[in-house]
């Protein structure tokens, strides 16, 4: 099964309050000049992107699998869970 085949078996119930966001957005520049933003190639879900050189960090794409935090150089990325009972969900299942 392709990851998109398996992305499209979560559902997402939308937290207003982001649970990633970036502490500082000069530090992701600087890592996208160095290391290429790591957190945009292993996000299986494209959460991150880079828009007139701003990251922006489409958080209701997440699927929670923590890797985004792993690989930042610069610990960059406040990270949480949703809310209880907000985020993803298996569709089936
Ligand atoms: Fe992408 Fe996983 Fe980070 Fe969510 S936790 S933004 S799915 S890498």
């Amino acid at each position: 099964m392709r990851i998109e085949e398996r992305l499209y078996t979560l559902r997402y119930k939308r937290d207003e309050q982001p649970h990633l966001m970036v502490k500082d957005q000069e530090l992701c520049k600087r890592c996208n000049e160095e290391y290429g933003s790591p957190c945009i190639g292993v996000c299986p879900a494209n959460v991150y992107s880079f828009v007139k050189d701003r990251l922006v960090v489409s958080y209701e794409n997440c699927v929670e699998c923590g890797a985004c935090k792993i690989v930042c150089p610069f610990n960059n990325i406040i990270w949480k869970y949703p809310r209880y009972g907000l985020g993803i969900a298996l569709r089936y299942g």
